[in-house]
């Protein structure tokens, strides 16, 4: 186990930092205490000095799996230009390269070795006959269909720690909630791994949701005010990018479309142009920005609404890296969520991205600070609101919601967290189908308790409940609701809950559904 002297030299030395990030010191003396661990970090967060710099000292080699194949050069060159004897196997590598690679492995030439998951199989008899000191998984969502980056090449990862048993795994994904993270140390047969979860808060992003109607007006009226600074605007459709660009192109601004249709020569030309402060707008569909280091973006602009809550938060984390203050804005268009259902329905796993699609939706209803919204759904509640939201800023008017809440979560008690919303709503309104008879919930005590209110009241407050951090959705365990550390403040020590006046909130969504 090498000293902290010896960590901090080498971390000087190598990367060039005096000093450690939250988090980085603790998981880096875990693993060289040989722990299997799983690093939850936000992109940009420095997820990569948790294994590139234990690797420097350990004995053998630090096996990373990486998906972004396109990628891997470029981290690689990085590596090599700092010193760090890094190599990569891969697809885009004819034979001969890859057995000079090999070789060098085998010389002990190589302390990193990035390969894709698609080529473990491969490298199975060379990787026999060396040491391997460290497996690094990096992108961990990849291997569990609850992420919203599923690869099946990565589902055969799980055979690695019954491989190499003796070898510490480190995980790291900037995007999982807790059903995924679950999923992961599952799959990758790592039940004991230390967790490490580094605050998603980004209080320099601010928040904010508009309709989307007259949306290239609305994007110059933002712009007005930020005439050379640099943003991504995210689109659904290749189109939508090309149009949007030339738009703005006819408004003044250097603007750019960016997405999988275009060649390699002009993609590679366009990141290259925004990453030296050439171009100033990229219009980009999801392809955009991965693994790109810019800190000086200042905003990000979703035109179409995301898919779900973990890429719309990776987008928006491309704004501010730099830590200055940096603005979101994103457009909500129901003729979106309509397009985004027909996705869902013929994607795989279908449920689960219907379930996700809902966060996304509710996230953009929101009378409550988003923020909190964002946070609880990776799992960290703060009791504050933000203050840089659009809802903090200008919010709606609250009523007392203790005794709503109160009905709400001891429902959710009673049932056992057995049930998903519906049937909450059904059992609070004493209805009197076959889910609740079946069960026998109309034994229960509050059941009909709040007939009073109605099914799609009931509907949006108990959305602001789980917006709030009272409740949660368990999407593994279809969609359940379940009690949350902060229920039982209201169920037991008389915290007070405020609820936004569901007839502001009915105002807002006739102005979203009136394009
Ligand atoms: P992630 O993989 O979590 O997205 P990276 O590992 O790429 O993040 O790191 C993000 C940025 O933070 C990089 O520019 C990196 O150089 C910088 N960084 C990481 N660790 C430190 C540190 N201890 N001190 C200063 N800068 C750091
Ligand atoms: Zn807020």
């Amino acid at each position: 186990m090498p000293t902290q002297e010896q960590i901090l030299h080498t971390l000087k030395e190598y990367f060039g930092y005096d000093s450690f990030r939250p988090l980085q010191e603790d998981i880096v003396d875990s693993v060289f205490n040989r722990n299997d661990n799983m690093v939850i970090m936000p992109t940009g967060g420095g997820k990569s000095i948790c294994y590139q710099l234990p690797a420097l000292l350990l004995p053998g080699i630090t096996l990373v799996i990486s998906p972004l194949i396109a990628l891997m050069k470029d981290q690689v060159d990085g590596l090599r230009a700092n010193g760090v004897q890094a190599a990569f196997v891969n697809s885009s590598q004819n034979e001969k390269e890859q057995q000079e690679i090999y070789q060098q492995i085998l010389d002990k030439d190589i302390k990193l070795l990035y390969v894709a998951p698609e080529s473990l199989s491969f490298l199975d008899v060379m990787l026999s006959q060396i040491e391997i000191s460290l497996i690094a998984i990096d992108e961990a969502h990849c291997i569990s269909a609850w992420g919203h980056d599923f690869r099946p090449a990565y589902t055969q990862l799980g055979y690695l720690k019954n491989r190499f048993p003796d070898t510490p795994i480190i995980a790291l994904t900037a995007t999982a909630d807790k059903a995924t993270r679950r999923d992961i140390c599952e799959q990758l047969n790592i039940p004991n791994a230390k967790q490490f979860l580094a605050s998603f808060d980004r209080k320099n992003l601010s928040l904010e949701v508009r309709p989307g109607n007259k949306r290239i007006e609305q994007i110059i009226n933002f712009l007005k005010d930020k005439p050379n600074d640099a943003g991504i605007i995210y689109c659904l459709s290749r189109k939508t990018t090309e149009m949007l660009a030339e738009k703005l192109q006819v408004q003044g601004f250097i603007a750019e479309a960016y997405h999988a249709g275009i060649n390699h020569e002009k993609r590679a030309e366009v990141q290259e142009g925004f990453i030296n402060d050439n171009v100033q707008i990229v219009c980009a569909t999801i392809a955009f920005g991965m693994g790109i280091d810019k800190s000086n973006v200042r905003w990000v602009i979703h035109y179409n609404l995301p898919k779900n809550i973990e890429g719309y938060y990776q987008e928006i984390g491309r704004a501010g890296r730099d830590g200055l203050p940096s603005s979101t804005l994103l457009f909500h268009s129901y003729a979106d969520v309509v397009q985004l259902q027909k996705f869902a329905t013929t994607s795989g796993n279908q449920e689960v991205q219907m379930a996700k699609l809902d966060r996304m939706k509710q996230y953009a209803d929101s009378l409550s600070c988003r923020r909190k919204i964002l946070l609880s759904y990776f799992g960290e509640l703060i009791e504050e609101d933000c203050g840089n939201c659009d809802v903090c800023k200008n919010p709606p008017s609250f009523i007392d919601g203790t005794i709503i809440a109160q009905k709400a979560l001891s429902t959710v008690v009673r049932i056992k967290e057995e049930e998903p919303i519906g049937t909450v709503i059904d059992v609070l309104r004493g209805a009197q189908n076959a889910v609740v008879l079946d069960k026998g919930y109309q034994n229960l005590k509050t059941y009909g308790i709040a007939n009073d209110i109605s099914w799609k009241d009931w509907q949006q407050y108990i959305i602001q409940l789980i917006n709030q951090g009272y409740l949660e959705i368990a999407f593994h365990l279809n969609n359940k609701l379940k009690l949350t550390s902060l229920s039982k403040k209201v169920l037991f020590e008389g915290e007070k809950v405020s609820l936004a006046n569901l007839a502001e909130f009915d105002k807002l969504k006739e102005t979203a559904a009136e394009q």
